[in-house]
């Protein structure tokens, strides 16, 4: 009988410690002839206390207050295992979205990477496919130009030979397309191999907007857009790759001459100034601008809405990352028609 065992040690107890006058008053064979028993119910159970004579009201009294503190302290102990529950469901649904969102990145890079290989073949297929096509016609079209000739037509001769010197112009255009998709993806895998020095950002700006008006002016005739460099003064020197950043400002100058191309009154504007902890660079223009449905994409890779030749939609993807390798941030403010804004921010380190 292990349990009346372990009633009598725990009765002893009470007595040594002085809670019991005396072990006959719990002992079996010394029952008190009749006991009293209180009954007080509290929310999560109940409370009995047996007596050989019936409470007092006042121990009464204390009895229910025990059964009230009792019911309090269960249910903060219910309030604690549910928090518990609680955190617990919390803490595996963050290690859930954590590996959720893991994945994500890992699909999203991997897409990325497949959607600019696709992209390279395309581009690269498309001036490919002209050059392999003008190349045939145009061995047709010597053999064409001998017959001519031994037939002794030579305006006929001519004329075939005048087509065969278009086809070939045809090919040199693609072939210089394809050389532009390939010079472009390989700034965009060499930039960032410079080495960063202290650099004047209001020299860079000066220089390379004068080597895009030059460059345009001679491609372009009669090109008559202005410009106009208004330069902060004491703009601290900071430390970058110089010809990376000179390629950002080049590809924004260039785009900007471009948008301003045939407006009336173009002009191109270039700002400079220390904010805080950073300096801004400001390229702005007043040309056909960019539309809503499309300014989420120029910063893709080969996006580009102009004609062949005239653009590979490398540029900005291409400065977007040479920014964001300085640390630094690009952003767009621009209206279909009301000209275009490109802000450049670059952190000033001490
Ligand atoms: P590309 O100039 O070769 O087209 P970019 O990556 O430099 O490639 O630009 C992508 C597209 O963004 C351009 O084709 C053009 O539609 C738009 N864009 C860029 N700069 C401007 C600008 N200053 N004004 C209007 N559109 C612009």
């Amino acid at each position: 009988f292990p349990d009346i065992v372990e009633t009598i040690k725990a009765t002893e107890t009470l007595v040594r410690e002085g809670h019991i006058a005396s072990k006959e008053q719990y002992e079996a064979g010394s029952a008190p002839g009749s006991l009293h028993l209180h009954f007080l119910p509290f929310k999560q159970g109940m409370l009995y206390v047996g007596n050989s004579e019936p409470l007092s009201e006042a121990d009464l009294d204390l009895a229910r207050s025990m059964a009230n503190s009792f019911s309090v302290a269960y249910d903060r102990y219910e309030d604690f295992k549910k928090l518990e529950e609680a955190k617990q469901q919390i803490e595996e649904a963050f290690s859930h979205l954590e590996a959720a969102q893991d994945q994500l990145v890992h699909a999203e890079k991997m897409a990325s990477l497949g959607e600019l290989t696709a992209g390279i073949a395309h581009e690269i297929q498309n001036p490919l496919n002209f050059v392999n096509n003008f190349s045939e016609v145009s061995a047709e079209l010597i053999e064409e130009a001998e017959k001519e000739l031994l037939s002794g037509d030579i305006e006929g001769t001519k004329e075939v030979l005048r087509d065969l010197i278009e086809n070939l112009n045809r090919i040199t255009h693609h072939g210089r397309r394809a050389d532009a998709i390939v010079k472009g993806m390989l700034q965009h895998s060499r930039s960032g191999s410079g080495e960063k020095e202290l650099t004047d950002i209001n020299a860079l700006c000066d220089e390379y907007l004068r080597l895009a008006y030059h460059g345009i002016k001679a491609r372009e005739k009669g090109f008559n857009a202005s410009y106009e460099l208004d330069l902060g003064p004491d703009l601290p020197k900071i430390k970058v790759v110089p010809q990376d950043i000179g390629r950002v400002l080049l590809n924004l100058i260039n785009n900007a001459f471009q948008a301003v191309s045939g407006v009336e009154n173009g002009k191109v504007s270039i700002f400079t100034r220390t904010l805080k902890d950073k300096i801004e660079v400001t390229i702005a223009d007043n040309g056909h601008g960019i539309p809503e449905e499309i300014k989420d994409k120029i910063f893709q890779p080969f996006f580009t809405t102009k004609a062949t030749g005239q653009g590979t939609g490398l540029g900005l993807s291409l400065s977007y990352d040479i920014v964001k390798a300085h640390g630094g941030d690009i952003n767009v403010h621009s209206k279909e028609g009301e000209g275009c804004t490109f802000s450049l921010y670059f952190p000033v380190h001490e």
